[in-house]
């Protein structure tokens, strides 16, 4: 076998409730998953010992080429190294990750390269592992990852590993809006943390319940999606990042049925009609000039795979 290719898409955390500060250092979240139309995608060679390539989105200037690295600390080495043990195979493999989810965006990026990397190597090692296998360590690498592979829409629980999916078969329209800069997910939590000991937002201990925006997603209407939509993490990103909240308000402003941070930002997920009108929301925000990038997606779209 020469070469093997998996893709993984972006999320959107279309519901997003964080409960308080776990005695482990995490917080329990009640979160709904959408799987987005903008992935990352790895390529794995025959190799000797690990070897890593990154290149495309977030990966160059302003975004800086360390903000993605290329040895242990990248979640994909990892995938492989974790992989690799459970199999009992040698960690052998060239890996090239090319990337379209903007780094440290709030669209789990890395979650998405190392879900895409565990089929791509478990193809190309022949380790034959079940989906379940895969899941369970997806879920030791990253909250994330195991939605990553799985995909379409989910409810998240514990740290957002513990998944059941949702059946939702309509198609939701959504423009990003990319900044420049990154946000650091702990920071974001560290902040919310600061927040609610200042009384300054609710200490989450009643954590909403995520039926609403799930009966919206599967049936919709957009107004009602809309109204449905909720993120905890929104007030203390627009804290760190006070630029945020011109961000959003430019997405309401070009008619964006809601606008909210995508997980711990700093991408703000706007909300489209349909198809059409997301093709005019990306041109409105594109002249806005708050964003690095704006990028029409849809969803739900399926999980980690091979192409
Ligand atoms: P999430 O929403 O899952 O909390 P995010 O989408 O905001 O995360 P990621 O792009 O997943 O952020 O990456 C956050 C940090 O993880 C980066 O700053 C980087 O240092 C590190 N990282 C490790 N592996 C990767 C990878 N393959 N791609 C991107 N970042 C990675």
């Amino acid at each position: 076998m020469t070469a093997v290719a998996a893709q993984a898409p972006a999320k959107v955390n279309v519901h997003l409730a964080v409960g308080p500060l776990r005695p482990d250092g995490f917080h329990e979240l009640r979160t709904v998953y959408l799987a987005v139309s903008l992935f990352d995608t790895v390529t794995v060679r025959p190799g000797d010992g690990l070897a890593l390539t990154v290149s495309g989105e977030g990966t160059g200037p302003p975004g800086g080429a360390d903000l993605v690295p290329t040895d242990r600390r990248n979640l994909v080495w990892r995938a492989a190294e974790l992989l690799a043990a459970s199999a009992g195979v040698g960690a052998d493999a060239t890996i090239e990750i090319a990337k379209s989810i903007p780094a440290a965006a709030g669209l789990a990026g890395g979650s998405a390269d190392a879900a895409a990397a565990l089929v791509a190597l478990d193809a190309l090692w022949g380790t034959r592992a079940s989906r379940e296998d895969l899941a369970g360590l997806a879920a030791q690498l990253g909250s994330d990852v195991p939605f990553s592979l799985l995909g379409g829409v989910a409810r998240g629980a514990g740290r957002g590993e513990r998944l059941t999916p949702v059946l939702a078969r309509t198609t939701w329209h959504w423009v990003l809006g990319i900044a420049g800069e990154g946000l650091s997910t702990p920071a974001v939590y560290g902040e919310l943390d600061r927040l609610r000991a200042a009384g300054r937002v609710p200490d989450g201990r009643d954590l909403p319940a995520a039926e609403p925006v799930i009966a919206a997603l599967r049936s919709g209407p957009t107004a009602v999606l809309a109204a449905s939509l909720a993120n905890d993490l929104q007030a203390p990103a627009l804290a760190l990042r006070p630029g945020l909240a011109r961000a959003l308000r430019a997405a309401t402003e070009a008619g964006a049925a809601a606008a909210l941070v995508s997980g711990s930002g700093p991408t703000v997920a706007a909300l489209a009609d349909d198809e059409r009108d997301a093709l005019r929301l990306t041109a409105a925000l594109a002249g806005a000039g708050v964003f690095r990038t704006v990028r029409a997606v849809h969803g739900p779209v399926p999980g980690a795979r091979l192409v």
